[in-house]
Order: C-alpha cells, then structure tokens, then sequence
C-alpha cells in the first residue's frame, strides 16, 4: 500500500523535487522556485438577480517571473482552493519553459459553480473579479486565458473591463478572446491540437498506428471535445468519453458529433442511446489504447495507477496523475505524455494571440496551427532526447528542461537589491 499526498500543491512541489534532484539543484534555488512569488486573494461582493448580494473568494497567483510576464487561465470551480492554484501556477512556469516561451505561470480562479449562476450574474462576477485582481494582471505583467468553466465571453468581459479602467482598449491583456476582438484563429481547438500533435510524435516513437487505436477521453469541454473529434477524424476509434456526471462507452465507437447532439440536447453525455454507461474512475481503466485526461487533477493515484491498461496516456489536462503513479505507469510499460508537454498546445497559441496583438497583425489559421505544431513537435523531440539520455521518464525529463531553464534565468538575473 503506497502513501501518498494528493494535495495538489504537495504533489507539485514533489515533482519539482524530482527534477531538482536530477539536476543537483543548488538549495537556495529550490527554496525560490519551490514556492510562488506573489499570491493575491480577493472577497469581492456580486449582485444577484434576485437583488441579494453575494461574497465570493478568488486568486490570482503568479509562480515564477524570471523569464517574462506571468500566463495561466483563470478557472471557475467549487473546488478551487489557494493550494490548487498554486500548483496550477506552478505547473504553468514549467509548460511555459518547456516550449521555450518567454512567460512564467500564473493561474487565477473563482470558487463558485457558474452553472448555477444566470449568464448575467457570472457577467457581473467575472467584471468584479477582473477589477479586483486588476492591481497585478496586464499585458506586460500577467495575461489571463480561459480554463475549466471559463471561455472566450468571459475573456471578452475581463478585457472590456480592464479596457473602462484605462480609458482605451486594451486586447493583450487576455488570450483566448473571440476573434472580433483581437482573438487568434485556432485558439479555441489549439489545446486539443498541441495533444493530437504530441500524440501523433509519441505514437511514431512506439510504433503505433494512432489511425487504428481505441481512445478513451475524460472530460469533454474545450480540451476533451476537441481531442475527441480530431483522434476520430484521424481514424482512430472513440471507445469512451465523459464529463462531470458520468461516461459512455461503446467499444465499436462513438461518432463526436452525435455525442455533441446528444449533450448540447441534454446537458449530459450520459443516456447516450448507442453506448452503455460508466462512472469517470471506469472510463480511466477501460480496455483502450489511448487515455487522455482532459478534465480536473489528481484522477490517476496509487489507488487506481495498476488497472489502467492504456500503453499511452496524454495529459491534456493539468496534474491529473500523482507522482505515485507515474511511477507504477512507468513500470508497467505505460509511456506518458506530461501535461507541461501534451497540454501546452493553448499556452503556445494564447502566447501567439498575445504577439498578434502587440504587433496588431494577424496571422491565417494554417499559419498558427504550422507554427502551434512546430513548437509542440520540437519540445517532444528536446523532452524526449533527454528522457533517453538520462534514463527518466518524460514528465522528469520535461521538469529537468523546464527548470533548468528557469533556474538559469533567475541566476542570470540575480537578486535585486
Ligand atoms: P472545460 O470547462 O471546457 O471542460 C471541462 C470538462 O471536464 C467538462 O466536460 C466537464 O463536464 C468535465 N469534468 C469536470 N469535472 C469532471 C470530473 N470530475 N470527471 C470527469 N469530467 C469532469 O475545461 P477545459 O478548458 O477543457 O479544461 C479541461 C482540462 O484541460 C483542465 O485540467 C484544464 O486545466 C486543462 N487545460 C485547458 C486548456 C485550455 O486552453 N482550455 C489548456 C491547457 C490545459
């Protein structure tokens, strides 16, 4: 029986660790990047429809600023806690290294269930939350994006609101806006596509045939749809996918645009007529070839790391597998792609939204989605070259990139005063 921390920012700092350790890190580094730098909470009061008032908690907290402005997605969740967005924050300054683009991390959240709030209540939440945490985001300080329960509405209402305080508008100061308002083509399916484009990489390594394999996605919002469709379109069969309430599974494929019928009909995937349904701990350890977790952390632990039978697992979404069970993963021969690697697809397009802005040119979606796979391919082929050299698994080879680089910035720079 293995013991392990599944609070999130534990399970952050113990994959720093791991990576620190290869890399004979100096102590006083390790204290630095092993914390964030600045933390900002806010209790900020929204009105709602019915004319009562409401005090809701958010953050924003920026890990790391050595090697640009801070970047990372604002979440809107009930579960959201400051050790969450610590981690998250964290985990963004390595995804941002590893493909070499010049930010930290930074991630924001809210906690509250927007579903449960009318599209005007989350409008004046999101504007109230923009205001508060306005003292420390910008185009040259911290640039939010969307992330779980957030999209480009509500990016456009952060801008608009960070825009009526500075008296112009002010479009670097978000990414993943709609595209009249400065918003890149392909940001939308651009997380999706950094997954496909990682797995495309890793399944060549494996000599696999991604065109042939049995997929199976947790979480089908902006990360998990978009996966789904893209792996079916290159062939691959679609044997289970879930969101929050529940999955479906059908191992002679299910088509996305039928399940996308289906939930936008209901609500839910569950009750899908062509497939039987599953619980999300069962999705995760369903006969397929290929996992991805495309939704919330900490769902792959010691408890459930042996019954999983992909050979090869993508992280799209952030920190859903504990250190653990990395470890079990690597033993029974599952080779997986990490977050900062698989799920750094947005990142990258969000930091080509950012440079469209400032220059106020913009690019066509074939251009981005050129650039988005060149960027992606090229930090496989880095990670990978040092997981082989070092005999480490990729996400230790991928940390060991990204903090490295971190640490060299942060020397470089040295210590004001
Ligand atoms: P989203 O809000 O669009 O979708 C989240 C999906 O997860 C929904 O289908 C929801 O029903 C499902 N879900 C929520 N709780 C679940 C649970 N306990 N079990 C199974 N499914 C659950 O969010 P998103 O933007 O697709 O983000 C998903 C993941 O991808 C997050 O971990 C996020 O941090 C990560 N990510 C997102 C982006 C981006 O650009 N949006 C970029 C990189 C990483």
């Amino acid at each position: 029986m293995v013991t392990e921390t599944l609070n999130p920012f534990g399970i952050a700092q113990e994959q720093f660790d791991i990576a620190a350790d290869m890399l004979n890190l100096s102590d006083s580094l390790r204290v630095h990047l092993r914390v964030p730098q600045r933390e900002l909470c806010v209790n900020f009061p929204v009105k709602m429809d019915d004319g009562s008032t409401r005090v809701y908690t958010g953050y924003r907290i920026q890990h790391n600023l050595a090697r640009g402005p801070t970047k990372g997605g604002i979440r809107y969740h009930l579960s959201v806690t400051r050790d969450d967005i610590c981690a998250l924050a964290m985990l963004m300054t390595w995804k941002c290294a590893v493909s070499g683009l010049p930010y930290g991390g930074a991630k924001g959240g809210v906690i509250v269930d927007p579903q449960a709030l009318s599209a005007s209540e989350v409008e004046r939440l999101t504007r109230r939350y923009a205001s508060e945490i306005s003292l420390v985001i910008g185009p040259e300080k911290d640039i939010p994006a969307p992330d779980v329960n957030t999209n480009p509405q509500i990016m456009a209402w952060i801008m608009d609101t960070i825009s009526m305080h500075k008296g112009y508008t002010v479009p670097a100061v978000v990414t993943g806006k709609p595209l009249n308002i400065g918003g890149s083509e392909g940001r939308n399916e651009a997380t999706a596509y950094g997954v496909v484009y990682a797995l495309s990489e890793a399944a060549r390594h494996l000599n696999m045939d991604l065109s042939r394999a049995r997929v199976a996605v947790q979480g089908f919002g902006n990360a998990g749809a978009n996966t789904v469709r893209m792996l079916y379109e290159l062939g691959a069969t679609v044997v289970a996918v879930s969101d929050s309430r529940g999955g479906v599974y059908h191992p002679g494929g299910l088509r996305p645009d039928a399940l996308l019928a289906h939930k936008r009909h209901t609500g839910a995937l569950g009750g899908f007529a062509e497939a039987d349904a599953i619980s999300n701990a069962e999705l995760l350890e369903i006969d397929c070839d290929v996992l991805v977790p495309a939704a919330l952390g900490v769902q792959i632990s010691a408890d459930n790391a042996a019954r999983v039978k992909a050979r090869l697992i993508a992280e799209a979404a952030n920190a859903p597998i504990t250190p653990a069970a990395d470890r079990i993963l690597s033993d029974q021969g599952c080779f997986v792609l990490p977050d900062v690697l698989a799920g750094a697809g947005g990142i990258t397009v969000s930091y080509f939204e950012w440079v469209q802005g400032l220059q106020e040119f913009f690019w066509t979606e074939r251009e981005v989605n050129a650039q988005l796979e060149r960027v992606i391919t090229g930090a496989f082929q880095r990670v990978l070259h040092v997981a082989q050299a070092h005999r480490v698994h990729m996400r230790t080879a991928a940390y060991m990139i990204a903090v490295q680089r971190v640490a060299d910035a942060v020397t470089t720079r040295g210590i004001y005063p």
